[in-house]
């Protein structure tokens, strides 16, 4: 590595207290009543675009309310875009690497102090999180990625080959040669700035296309960045139809890597997009992809029924349900299971479910129309089923939002599709297992769902666990003992799974960092021989 400052490890950003009566929570109260409309243009090579295409963001919990309105970008605009990339390609890979770690130092550090109420405030209202959920969101972990990306950057930078008495050795790092094409979800606003500035990072430029339903708190951030420095081009904010600009993206030949997180089904279609022209590229694209998941918790007979009530009603309807990582389906014991659901059921009983700028406020709306009409359907289906029993919730409502009740059904046949399918949705599927039916339970959790990303297992027997670790070796790419599947910190627990979940590069770690660089490695050797016979 060239030298320059050596960046320290960082410490995880610590949440700030939002607790009524707070400075803080005065200040989100005001943010949250502004009722100004944004207009979120394309920004392009730093020149921003407003159009006649516009989609308008609601809120979730509130659909009467518009908090914004996006200015979709032409076809032509998006071919801008990545011309305007290319053109400033070799100007930020030539400059150091602790100045491009500047601009994310200086971004974090914006979001952290000036604009956390603002794009908190952003959060709550577009993506329907309680302020309980926003916080370690658009706050904590988008800063804490911004911070490790920079201080990881630096680690791959200095591995570096063996040199010997003869020569000397040294890999470039170099970005690769074209630009990536990111493409974030909605449920986490921290995953835009993720997919957008680990590639920056190692020297990339970046086309991104967030979700239009986190738009408005994804822009905050994007301006975050402008202010702190990053040069225009660098990262163009391009939030167009999905299909079209996709479309646009994989036809260039300077498509040279895909940084995506969303459904599993979405990162196989760009999969497949990119295999059928390969010899189209410029160099192979690489592709990396997090995607979905039915995350498991297991408990054993030795667990703590409590606790296990408690990680699942935490595990599966926080954010509605609506993480990657949710639980949504549990093994639980035939001699725990009465003490587990009586707990869920007096606990949930009280959850409060509506409006997150209530602070007593546990769970807000689902998404959209869509999340909303889909698992108003799986409930319906569910209760004429006779293979699935109502535990707790099933309501649905549409005023003034998209609600549905955090719901848990028992299935008896532990193959059901709400075993295997990914809902997005506060709805927890339980399978009781006879207590002696351990090791079959296992093999059940291994081979039920295609995803294998998050999973938990509540046990006090240690021989039990570490057997129970060993059958699910590729069950789950984050695995958790007596904790819920939920909750993943930068730095802590790297993140993602393997199977249908993705490829598990890893966000927030070097591994993933390794993806957006492409080593040359230059040997210089000090005498060269001039004889032609060996050991001349
Ligand atoms: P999604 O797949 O619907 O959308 C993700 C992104 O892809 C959005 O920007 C969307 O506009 C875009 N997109 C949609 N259709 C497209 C198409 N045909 N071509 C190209 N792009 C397209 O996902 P979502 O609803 O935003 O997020 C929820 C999903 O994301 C869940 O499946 C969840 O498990 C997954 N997720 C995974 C992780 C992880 O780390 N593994 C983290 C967060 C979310």
């Amino acid at each position: 590595m060239s030298s320059g400052p050596q960046f320290p490890l960082p410490a995880n950003e610590a949440e700030v207290s939002f607790r009524p009566g707070t400075a803080a929570a005065t200040e989100l109260g005001k943010a949250l009543q502004q009722r100004d409309v944004v207009e979120i243009p394309t920004v392009i090579g730093g020149k921003r675009y407003f159009s006649n295409e516009v989609v308008e963001v609601r809120a979730p919990h509130d659909n009467q309310r518009l908090l914004a309105r996006i200015h979709r970008p032409t076809e032509a605009q998006i071919s801008e875009a990545i011309a305007s990339s290319k053109s400033v390609a070799k100007d930020w890979a030539s400059l150091s690497y602790a100045s491009r770690a500047t601009i994310l130092h200086r971004a974090a550090d914006i979001i952290a102090t000036r604009q956390r109420i603002r794009i908190n405030a952003a959060t709550v209202l577009g993506q329907s999180k309680t302020i309980d959920q926003a916080e370690p969101d658009s706050a904590c972990e988008l800063i804490d990625f911004l911070r490790f990306n920079a201080y990881n950057a630096q680690r791959v930078y200095a591995e570096q080959p063996m040199s010997v008495p003869t020569a000397v050795n040294r890999a470039d790092w170099r970005p690769l040669e074209g630009f990536v094409y990111a493409v974030s979800p909605f449920n986490f606003t921290a995953i835009g700035g993720n997919l957008t500035t680990a590639p920056a990072i190692m020297g990339n430029t970046v086309l991104w296309k967030p979700s239009e339903k986190s738009a408005l708190a994804n822009y905050i951030f994007f301006e975050a960045l402008e202010e702190a420095g990053l040069p225009p081009g660098v990262i163009n904010f391009v939030p167009g139809d999905a299909e079209l600009t996709t479309r646009v993206a994989l036809s260039s030949p300077d498509l040279a890597g895909i940084h995506f997180t969303g459904s599993s089904s979405v990162f196989q279609s760009l999969w497949k997009g990119v295999a059928s022209k390969v010899d189209a590229f410029r160099t192979i694209p690489r592709l990396v992809g997090e995607t979905g998941g039915k995350d498991f918790v297991l408990a054993h007979a030795s667990a703590n029924a409590s606790e296990v009530a408690i990680a699942l009603i935490r595990g599966a309807f926080e954010y509605q349900g609506q993480k990657c990582s949710a639980a949504s389906r549990a093994y639980i014991p035939k001699s725990l299971w009465p003490a587990v659901s009586q707990e869920m059921r007096e606990r949930l009983s009280q959850l409060k479910v509506g409006d997150v700028a209530d602070h007593d406020t546990f769970m807000g709306a689902v998404i959209s129309q869509a999340s909303y009409q889909k698992l108003s359907r799986v409930l319906a289906a569910a209760r004429e089923d006779a293979n699935v029993k109502l535990i707790s919730g099933g309501k649905t409502w549409s005023d003034p939002g998209y609600f549905v009740e955090p719901t848990v059904f028992e299935v008896s046949d532990p193959k059901h599709a709400l075993m295997k399918e990914e809902l997005f949705g506060p709805v927890l599927s339980v399978y009781v297992y006879d207590d002696a039916a351990w090791e079959d339970t296992l093999q059940l959790i291994d081979a039920t769902s295609p995803y294998a990303l998050t999973g938990s297992i509540f046990c006090t027997d240690r021989f039990a666990l570490h057997h129970a670790e060993q059958v699910l070796i590729n069950a789950a790419g984050n695995l958790y003992l007596n904790d819920k599947p939920t909750g993943a910190m930068i730095g802590q627990q790297p993140f993602g799974g393997g199977r249908a979940s993705g490829t598990n590069d890893k966000a927030g770690s070097y591994l993933n960092l390794l993806r957006w660089a492409s080593p040359r490695v230059v040997k210089e050797t000090y005498l060269p021989p001039r004889d032609w016979q060996f050991g001349a």
